[in-house]
């Protein structure tokens, strides 16, 4: 049976150049530190991924640490500021990836969590008064555009309001990397998340760009790898697969207006047939890949299972780590309603997206609607 995969947010397929990358990394045996030729080749592989990464996001090579993920990239920014002792609390929003408010939670200092609109938009009118009545150095860390609804944040505006309070400014970028160009002077971040697997890179794969001068504290002791922050003998097939699919994200960004004009064509299908169903974030600027939407008397369960069946990969608002649906709270700080939230689905596509995809969706979608027209609310 033909299966659409509309899942990229969870993780993209894995790119031919990556998995090439990957391949050629791995027949061949060489430690990055070793000096002999062996080593220095694998070096090269890690530099050469440096470069692509750092161009990914504007950035200059020296600034890239990789990392096992935007996960660990999320910890290692967080925790490594307040351990340094650059910042004494960190300001957050509520639509942040557990990455950083677990961590956040977890990091011994003062949290404050900036709420959203209902549009899924920070709040700039609170985050200027926390960060007005924060006694010492804030770290602000606020994503560049949310994983569930595709929300972009006023990134502008967040990063004019840091400046303007002396705070330290991280943006988890993980969703925009490669979906949006971004540009490391315009952007006036001091650090930056970036994941491999949600650009067609393998999963295991990311990177924490900073600021050259910026000493935070090491996130693993034992070595000199990665400008001592994050020690341990480097996966370079994993960093040679990443720096490939950041390559061809690159370049392929200008990809992202078709992709926008597929989503088009899969939220007039979703509306077509439920008049009433809800796209969150609709009214401002999204990520061109992502819809996330809800059907007044249709379950996300119901619609995962569903959809699942008819050949869809999609996932709800909400996938939580052991594949339960479970309640989004990004949904929540929307101010969305429980039912609401309970039906929640995302849809996110990308570069291999293709009409017959969508139209896929589209009948199908229209399949279950029919089957479940009792349950539907008028
Ligand atoms: N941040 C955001 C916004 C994400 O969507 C994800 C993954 O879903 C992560 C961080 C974590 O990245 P990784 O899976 O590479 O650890």
């Amino acid at each position: 049976m033909r299966r659409a995969y509309l899942d990229y947010n969870a993780t993209a397929p894995l790119r031919e150049a990556a998995r090439a990358a990957m391949m050629a990394a791995m027949s061949e045996t060489g430690n990055a530190s070793s000096v002999h030729a062996e080593g220095r080749a694998a070096r090269r592989r890690r530099e050469d991924a440096r470069e692509k990464v750092a161009a990914l996001v504007g950035a200059k090579p020296e600034m890239v640490v990789f990392t096992a993920g935007g996960t660990e990239a999320n910890n290692l920014a967080l925790k490594g500021a307040f351990r340094a002792g650059l910042v004494d609390g960190l300001v957050v929003s509520a639509i942040e990836h557990p990455s950083v408010l677990e961590t956040a939670a977890g990091c011994g200092c003062p949290v404050r969590v900036v709420p959203v609109t209902p549009d899924g938009v920070v709040d700039l009118a609170i985050l200027e008064t926390v960060l007005a009545t924060h006694a010492g150095r804030a770290l602000v860390s606020i994503m560049m555009a949310n994983n569930e609804t595709g929300a972009m944040q006023p990134w502008r505006e967040i990063a004019a309001l840091a400046r303007k309070y002396g705070a330290l400014l991280h943006s988890d970028a993980v969703q925009a990397a490669g979906r949006v160009r971004l540009a490391w002077p315009i952007l006036d971040a001091d650090m930056l998340s970036v994941s491999g697997h949600k650009i067609g890179g393998p999963q295991g794969a990311g990177a924490l760009v900073m600021r050259e001068d910026l000493a935070i504290a090491p996130h693993l002791d034992g070595g000199g790898q990665e400008r001592r922050l994050r020690a341990g003998t480097e996966n370079i097939a994993a960093i040679a697969g990443f720096g490939a699919a950041a390559a061809e994200a690159s370049a392929g960004l200008a990809d992202m207006e078709r992709v926008h004009a597929l989503r088009g064509r899969l939220e007039a299908a979703i509306v077509a047939q439920t008049p009433n169903a809800v796209i969150f974030a609709a009214g401002v600027d999204r990520l061109a890949n992502t819809t996330c939407f809800a059907c007044p008397g249709l379950s996300a369960q119901l619609l995962l299972m569903a959809l699942d069946l008819d050949g869809l990969a999609v996932s709800s608002g909400s996938a939580c780590a052991s594949g339960k649906v479970g309640r989004s709270h990004v949904l929540a700080a929307m101010g969305v309603g429980e039912a609401l939230i309970g039906g929640a689905i995302r849809a996110s596509l990308g570069w291999a997206t293709t009409e017959e995809d969508i139209d896929l969706f589209a009948i199908a979608y229209g399949r279950l609607v029919n089957r479940n027209r009792n349950t539907l609310a008028a």
